[in-house]
């Protein structure tokens, strides 16, 4: 594909968005669902058969560093808002484009990304709102790895930026370990946290205008394997045991992830993560400026997706408190379920038939794929959301495709 593929339509009809993962392409899906044309501006080359999740979608692609601020500018005048789907879009580009041209909307911020994407910022921001993290020291230099207190391992160091999908990260199991752990990392900013004893994670989703209003789903629950989120429930009302099974632990989640919001006047979707301990109590692990992997069970269990809400915060469109219509279990598809067992080497695609036709009558099941057409072990493909009234109805079926798919 061309540098530049974009298109003849209004700038009053066009939104951008950088970054073309599957939430941009998520995002743009949800933009043309409202009659809304997209551009997607990313800086990874595009050949017309290996073409990004989101721009096999868009309407135009602008092919460009983030730094280029004459792409910047062309973003711009061709869009007039521009959200973001990946977090380490540096923090200068959301700003070039906020003063670029007159009228164009930038959300969220460039102040709010610049505090998300850097671990240190982001700890400093929970406690300046009264929310607490997992103790941590700041890495820096050889003085400050003196420094951490003897009792603080095992623990976990992670690199400050750039992090995702537990990459940029090594568990510390002692002292000694420590040295070796941060040259691995090349000696970058770090944070060496506490590894906590889980009983549990979840998280928050919210969305937040312009105007301050504030709108969040119920929260989540999500089941990590190594590093990467791999399964997602969250309960409807209708299922009032689980529903009402946390509920002031779930009042506390939500109230904390609203005080984060409105200290940082963001304006956007934002997902806020936290680590539930054994005994009850909880801190915040990290946020995320942008739709989350653990929102996609909003596509179908929810009146208003994840996505929607973002076109609707960029467009300067209501954002409206949504209703959890069904309960929701979703099931990330790796790169693994492409191959059949540990040794092969040729992946095939999985038996999508069968899948489907475990959603019948009171369970619904959702197929979303990416469009990447390379699978490989831990990417991400793909996800299935599988929605019904009560929450363990829609996990037998999903224990049914985790099955099928094993
Ligand atoms: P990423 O940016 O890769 O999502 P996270 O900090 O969220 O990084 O870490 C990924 C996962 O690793 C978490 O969801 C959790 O399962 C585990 N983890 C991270 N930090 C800790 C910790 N301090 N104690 C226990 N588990 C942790
Ligand atoms: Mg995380």
């Amino acid at each position: 594909m061309s540098r530049e593929s974009t298109l003849g339509a209004s700038r009053e009809q066009t939104l951008g968005v950088l970054g073309s993962g599957q939430l941009g392409r998520m995002f743009v899906q949800a933009a043309q669902a409202m009659g809304f044309k997209a551009i997607v501006f990313d800086p990874e080359a595009q050949t017309e058969d290996a073409l990004s999740p989101a721009a096999q979608v868009s309407d135009g692609f602008l092919n460009a560093m983030f730094t280029d601020t004459v792409a910047l500018q062309s973003l711009a005048t061709q869009c007039f808002a521009v959200t973001t789907e990946f977090e380490n879009v540096p923090a200068q580009a959301l700003a070039y484009l906020a003063q670029a041209v007159p009228n164009v909307h930038v959300s969220p911020k460039a102040s709010a990304v610049r505090i998300a994407q850097d671990r240190v910022l982001e700890k400093a921001h929970f406690a300046s709102c009264g929310v607490a993290t997992a103790p941590y020291c700041v890495i820096e230099g050889e003085a400050d790895i003196a420094r951490v207190p003897v009792d603080f391992y095992p623990a976990i160091l992670k690199t400050a930026r750039m992090g995702y999908d537990g990459k940029g990260q090594v568990t510390v199991n002692k002292a000694a370990e420590l040295q070796a752990a941060w040259d691995g990392l090349s000696r970058a900013v770090c944070v060496l946290e506490k590894r906590l004893p889980l009983a549990s994670e979840c998280s928050v989703l919210l969305a937040r205008s312009k105007d301050g209003a504030t709108i969040h789903w119920p929260v989540q629950r999500n089941v990590h394997v190594n590093g990467i989120l791999a399964t997602t429930e969250v309960a409807c009302p209708a299922d009032a045991v689980e529903a009402l099974r946390d509920k002031n632990l779930h009042e506390s989640l939500i109230a904390a992830a609203k005080s984060i919001a409105t200290g940082l006047d963001y304006v956007g979707v934002l997902c806020i993560e936290f680590f539930i301990l054994a005994d009850g109590s909880w801190v915040v692990n990290e946020m995320a400026p942008r739709p989350h992997n653990s929102g996609h069970v909003t596509m179908n269990g929810s009146s208003m997706s994840q996505f929607e809400a973002q076109v609707r915060v960029a467009a300067g469109l209501p954002v409206v408190e949504p209703r959890q219509h069904s309960s929701c279990v979703m099931l990330n598809l790796l790169g693994d379920v492409w191959f059949d067992g540990e040794q092969s080497a040729e992946p095939r695609e999985p038996d999508w038939a069968r899948v489907l036709a475990l959603g019948s009558g009171a369970v619904g099941v959702h197929l979303h794929l990416y469009g990447k057409s390379d699978a490989r072990r831990g990417r991400k493909m793909g996800h299935i959301n599988i929605t019904a009234q009560k929450l363990g109805t829609a996990w037998q079926t999903a224990a049914l495709i985790q099955q099928l798919l094993r």
